[in-house]
């Protein structure tokens, strides 16, 4: 049982009004943990300690050096304590150990030392202007205050992608982590202060929405990066353009993964699947619509839903767990909706599709649930599920199938599965994705950019892009005659 503060410059506090929130064990509902619920007033105070802190000497004096060498000492603290957080995610999130201790923890890590790296290499360029005796050059600065806003779904990950480039480029933030899923964060702001970094320059807020919504409205903050549902977005654009914040929007998905006729079934049964239940299907990337060829649409199906169904389901921590629970009772409710909507639509039910019961009934826990006979229009085709719901729909020929798959308002992923070199270099500029996988599970790197087309988001992270995302250009002209 953990009982956390907010952190708010120097100090770890509780809420000023004495409220709290739970957070629960997914994998059987037990309270694991209470966290100080913010208020209007602690957001007001985070800013102007964000405020205080990006103006204060100690930040500021840091050399590039210096500021790059406090990012890779986070990086090696948050490995010192991987057991720990892993657990942490894994107990709070529902993550199976091969996610939390394989990916989210090494990721995070990986983040802070990729941007370390940037922290002396945020190079401005010369301009050839045609103005006579004039050197004009541009710097990249840093914005200043920075809300980040994270979703439950990988709680440490994206944190660490939102705040390593903050850092790096000189800012001050305000991370405020999803309620369902406060401990892994808290945990990682404490290893924040504990690598050294200045008092004010990172503060924390625990709480709902409507403490984002706080943050967003908050004049003194210069930026929004946020990562969860497009409605949310949505929202957040609507409430900063008062004041014109910059926003960053990673938001919902709903991949294709197109399987050609020549590909090969095996590897897209295994890959697809990893693609399809990575975090029990709770993933912005997860592939969900599977147009597969009609010629090897029954074999996909049939290969896919056995495999589907010998996973094995149980709680994250243990260790041969692959399927976890949902994060909560609400989002299995919600699932639980999409795949009652695919039957009554008329889409037919292959496997899964319940409730685990047994011992398993206390936690949030759902079987991985295949349709087929599913049409383009129906809701588990159309709408983002965040669950392991996999809808089968054949084509006839690739034409059809790029059309169908771009037939969506969002374009996060997608996937495309073929033998044929031609087809593996042609497909992917026609879909409409920010990232295209080919013959694979969907990756993430701290090397290439992350983010999506239409209703997915805007901008990118990570890569070089998360630099530009936190810095604006500034123009310098110097008379020289
Ligand atoms: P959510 O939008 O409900 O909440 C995300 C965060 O925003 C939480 O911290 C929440 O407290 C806060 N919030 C809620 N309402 C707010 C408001 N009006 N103003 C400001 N902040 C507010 O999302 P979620 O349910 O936590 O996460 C699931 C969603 O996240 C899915 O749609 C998924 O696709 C998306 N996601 C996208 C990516 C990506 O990289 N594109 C990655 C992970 C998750």
């Amino acid at each position: 049982m953990r009982t956390t503060q907010l952190l708010i410059g120097d100090e770890w506090v509780d809420s000023s009004s004495g409220a709290t929130g739970v957070t629960v064990d997914p994998a059987d509902g037990e309270v694991i943990g209470t966290f100080a619920e913010a208020t209007s007033a602690d957001v007001d105070a985070a800013v102007d300690a964000a405020r205080a802190g990006f103006e204060s000497d100690a930040w500021r004096s840091l050399t590039p050096d210096a500021r790059g060498r406090l990012l890779w000492r986070i990086a090696d603290l948050i490995e010192a304590h991987g057991t720990e957080l892993a657990e942490l995610e894994t107990r709070d999130q529902g993550q199976p150990t091969f996610v939390s201790t394989g990916i989210s923890v090494p990721l995070a890590a990986q983040v802070f030392r990729y941007y370390a790296g940037y922290a002396t290499k945020l190079e401005g360029k010369v301009s050839p202007v045609s103005v006579p005796d004039q050197l004009t050059y541009q710097r990249r600065v840093p914005l200043g205050v920075c809300g980040l806003i994270t979703p439950w779904n990988f709680p440490l990950g994206i944190a660490a992608w939102k705040l390593a480039p903050a850092l790096a480029t000189g800012n001050a933030a305000v991370l405020k982590p999803a309620e369902q899923t406060p401990l892994s964060t808290v945990r990682l702001v404490e290893l924040v202060r504990e690598a050294g970094v200045p008092a004010g320059v990172v503060n924390l807020l625990t709480g709902g929405p409507d403490v984002g919504r706080a943050l967003v409205a908050h004049p003194g903050v210069d930026k929004i990066s946020f990562t969860g549902s497009t409605a949310v977005g949505q929202e957040i654009v609507r409430a900063s353009a008062h004041d014109l914040k910059r926003v960053g929007l990673e938001l919902g998905g709903k991949a294709p993964s197109i399987v050609c006729q020549d590909a090969d079934i095996d590897a897209a049964v295994a890959g697809n699947l990893q693609g399809a239940l990575f975090n029990t299907g709770q993933a912005c990337g997860a592939f969900t619509r599977f147009f597969v060829h009609r010629s090897r649409a029954d074999e996909f199906t049939a290969k896919i839903a056995a495999a589907a169904d010998a996973l094995r389901i149980g709680p994250g921590a243990h260790p041969q767990t692959v399927i976890g629970p949902f994060v909560s009772e609400e989002h299995l409710e919600r699932v639980a909706g999409y795949v009652r909507s695919g039957t009554e639509e008329g889409a037919q039910l292959v496997t899964g599709g319940e409730r685990v019961d047994g011992e398993l009934a206390r936690g949030f826990f759902y079987r991985p649930t295949v349709f087929t006979e599913v049409k383009d229009h129906m809701k588990i085709a159309s709408e983002e599920i965040f669950g392991p719901v996999l809808s089968i729909m054949p084509y006839d020929d690739l034409d059809e199938a790029v059309a169908r798959a771009n037939a969506t308002d969002y374009g996060l992923a997608a996937v495309v599965w073929t033998k044929d070199l031609v087809t593996a270099h042609t497909l992917p500029p026609r879909i409409e994705a920010g990232t295209v996988f080919v013959n694979q599970l969907p990756l993430i790197d701290p090397g290439a950019p992350w983010g999506g087309f239409g209703l997915s988001g805007w901008g990118r992270e990570l890569g070089a892009y998360s630099i530009d995302e936190f810095t604006e250009s500034q123009s310098v002209f110097i008379n020289l005659s």
